[in-house]
Formats: structure tokens, sequence, C-alpha cells
């Protein structure tokens, strides 16, 4: 049962705990934790106080501003998304 905008495996993950999407970074403003799926690209918005859901591009890069060194750093071809 994926989620819009992901795959079934990371969509998977808040169930069976398998297909865990990476760590990019964490947002102390936002209060989240933003992971991006090595297999369909999605980019996830982890909350502290909110449900993981699918977020864009643009809004990923508006809650870690550095998120192409980031990417870069992690060293991992992701799909485009
Ligand atoms: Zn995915």
């Amino acid at each position: 049962m994926a989620r819009p905008g992901a795959c079934e495996i990371c969509s998977a993950f808040w169930v069976t705990g398998l297909g865990r999407a990476e760590t990019l970074g964490v947002s102390d403003e936002f209060m989240a934790e933003i992971r991006r799926c090595r297999h369909c690209g999605a980019y996830w918005e982890v909350g502290a106080f909110s449900h993981p859901k699918v977020i864009t591009r643009a809004q990923a890069t508006r809650e870690l501003p550095d998120l192409d060194r980031l990417e870069q750093g992690l060293g991992i071809a992701f799909p485009l998304s």
C-alpha cells in the first residue's frame, strides 16, 4: 500500500520496519528528520509530533538548506523522484 509519491518499499516501513529510508538530516526548525528512499527517491518528513509523510524535494530543501551536500555526502545514487 504505497503512499502517494512513494513506493511500496518505503511506505511499508511504517508497518513492517523493513525498507527504512536513508536519513539525510534533522531540522531543528521543523522538528523533523528528513529521510530519502533509495528505491524510489521519495523524501519523507518524520516529525517529532506528527505522522511521517511524503514531501517534495522543494520542501526537503526548505527543511535542510544544505540538502545537496548532505546527499552527496551519503554517496548514494538516489533515483529521481
Ligand atoms: Zn520508496
